[in-house]
């Protein structure tokens, strides 16, 4: 085609489309933001699933962005969808935003006014003015070939050993002559829009990825398609045209778009953009009967983030874990600073892994225990309060008596020095604080001495039971029976001579543990049986005998 018939078919194909490439680089002007200022974004499918890679993503992407006093927004990438997903993306904001994640732009804000619209179904318009000027300029073209045809190629590249693909002689469409293209389309034959790749399939170039370093890249020669039949661009032209108007410095994005990247960078010449800074991080990994693996969506259900709000991990908890994952010199920052905010740690691209990162529920469990061993009892009461109204209506019940709930969890936690750290989440912290409310009170009582031995202990301590003793007085009338039943009170006699002993003091107590709590390790017993009250302890006793 000449460079007339070019402008002539961009007209043809195109009749509404009047806006063009400079009136839209005037409509989203340069963002005023101070030096060194990131913009990133996440840009998730509005599929409905949203995972552990989406928050791990958006939280390095948030930080660059905070850090450096520049913009994190969320755009969504609905061109591949057939049908709309209902609340999927009400689910990626309300999903992120449990662990803290905020945008200053995007989707479902007053940022739509700015740069947006953030939906790219919204924006089809703005595709098309850059569609049709590569078309003016020779860089796409329509081309028509069918399923069958495409297949047809690949099967003849299938046999000759090349690497399928439309590109080259293989690009049927890519001489129509502008009579022929004209002719199918006056005979109503359905098109794609394809760019017109310049490699030829030999260039190499480097790439320098903000977290692999320096790559080696064969240069794109695939003349893909950019607006589908539809008039809906592909995910590769349509995050350009954005990734560009939108005005993102650094995209983040899993290494699983590597390969696509010649494209795009490809598209970023023809359309003569500066392509932002590109970090490929590497996916998320589980070890699985001694092999490292991907976490997968159809095997791990703990790759949904939903299955951490389910179980009520603190969102603090599984974002400090993250951290930990994302830079390497976290952890060694968190103990230096065991009581600073996360966002106090100076995040680095840098520091990501370039391996894939593994993930160890029992290692979040760890961190977990700790982030909630420094909430004040109050924090973790509106938290647990929280989550059970959302997931354990039945537990929401039992907390709502506050000052109750709260001295449970005071027990639980301990104070001071003397802090505990037996909690991992929401749904674990109910089946340890269960034993202390009736309502969940199941208690399979697992006594370590003979029924008629434990009936006994029992007996002896309901009936010199004073509930005005303090913790003192109180041991010692359980020394003063086990003593009187011929057990140790004194541990190093004990520990001489253990079979002079039917047991010593600890088992007696462990006897009252275990009728009052139905377990066997608690926090202090005297203290339990105050805060259970006179009627509540001595009845499960009474129970027991
Ligand atoms: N829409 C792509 C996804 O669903 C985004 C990839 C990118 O960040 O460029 O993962």
């Amino acid at each position: 085609m000449t460079e007339n018939e070019c402008r002539k078919l961009a007209e043809e194909l195109f009749p509404d489309i009047d806006a063009t490439p400079e009136y839209y680089a005037e409509f989203y002007p340069e963002r005023a933001l101070p030096e060194g200022a990131q913009v990133t974004r996440i840009a998730p499918s509005p599929t409905g699933f949203i995972h552990l890679g989406n928050l791990f993503s958006a939280l390095a992407d948030e930080r660059i962005a905070r850090q450096s006093k520049g913009v994190f927004y969320l755009r969504i990438e609905d061109t591949d969808l057939k049908r709309k997903v209902e609340g999927a993306v009400e689910a990626v904001i309300t999903t992120l935003g449990y662990f803290g994640i905020t945008f200053d732009e995007g989707a479902e804000m007053d940022g739509d006014k700015t740069y947006g619209p953030f939906y790219q179904r919204q924006r089809e318009k703005v595709y098309k003015a850059f569609v049709k000027r590569m078309v003016a300029e020779g860089l796409a073209y329509p081309c028509f070939c069918t399923a069958e045809d495409l297949d047809d190629i690949r099967e003849k590249q299938r046999e000759q050993k090349l690497t399928p693909g439309y590109y080259g002689e293989w690009a049927r469409c890519r001489e129509l002559s502008y009579k022929e293209i004209r002719e199918r389309i006056d005979a109503g034959v359905p098109y794609v829009i394809r760019m017109r790749s310049a490699g030829d399939g030999t260039q190499k170039f480097t790439f320098r990825d903000s977290i692999k370093g320096e790559i080696s890249v064969t240069a794109n020669n695939r003349d893909e398609v950019i607006l589908k039949s539809d008039g809906i661009p592909t995910y590769h032209f349509a995050h350009v045209v954005d990734d560009h108007l939108m005005h993102t410095t650094l995209v983040l994005r899993g290494e699983e778009w590597l390969s696509s990247l010649p494209i795009h960078l490809e598209l970023f010449r023809m359309l003569g953009f500066k392509p932002p800074k590109y970090g490929h991080h590497a996916q998320l990994m589980k070890l699985d009967g001694g092999t490292k693996r991907k976490l997968s969506k159809r095997k791990d259900p703990e790759l949904a983030l939903e299955y951490y709000r389910k179980l009520g991990y603190h969102p603090l908890a599984v974002k400090t874990y993250l951290m930990t994952l994302l830079n390497s010199n976290f952890e060694e920052w968190m103990l230096k600073n065991p009581d600073a905010p996360l966002e106090d740690f100076k995040f680095s691209i840098g520091k990501m892994g370039q391996s894939g990162a593994l993930f160890d529920i029992a290692k979040l469990d760890d961190v977990s225990k700790t982030v909630i061993s420094k909430l004040t009892g109050e924090e973790f009461y509106a938290f647990l309060l929280d989550w059970a109204n959302n997931y354990d209506p039945d537990f929401a019940k039992l907390l709502a008596d506050k000052t109750y709930a709260l001295g449970v969890l005071d027990l639980c936690m301990g104070a001071g020095k003397k802090r505990r750290k037996d909690f991992i989440c929401a749904s674990q912290a109910k089946e340890v604080v269960s034993c202390y409310f009736d309502g969940t009170f199941a208690p399979e009582r697992d006594f370590p001495l003979p029924p008629e031995t434990c009936k006994r202990i029992l007996t002896a301590f309901l009936a010199s039971y004073d509930h005005s003793d303090d913790g003192q007085a109180w041991f010692a009338k359980v020394k003063e029976i086990a003593a009187s039943m011929g057990f140790a009170t004194d541990m190093r006699a004990y520990k001489e001579n253990p079979d002079a002993f039917p047991g010593s003091v600890s088992d007696v107590a462990e006897v009252l543990r275990v009728a009052v709590t139905g377990h066997r390790n608690t926090p202090d017993l005297w203290s339990i049986m105050q805060l259970l009250g006179e009627e509540r302890a001595v009845g499960r006793i009474k129970d027991c005998v």
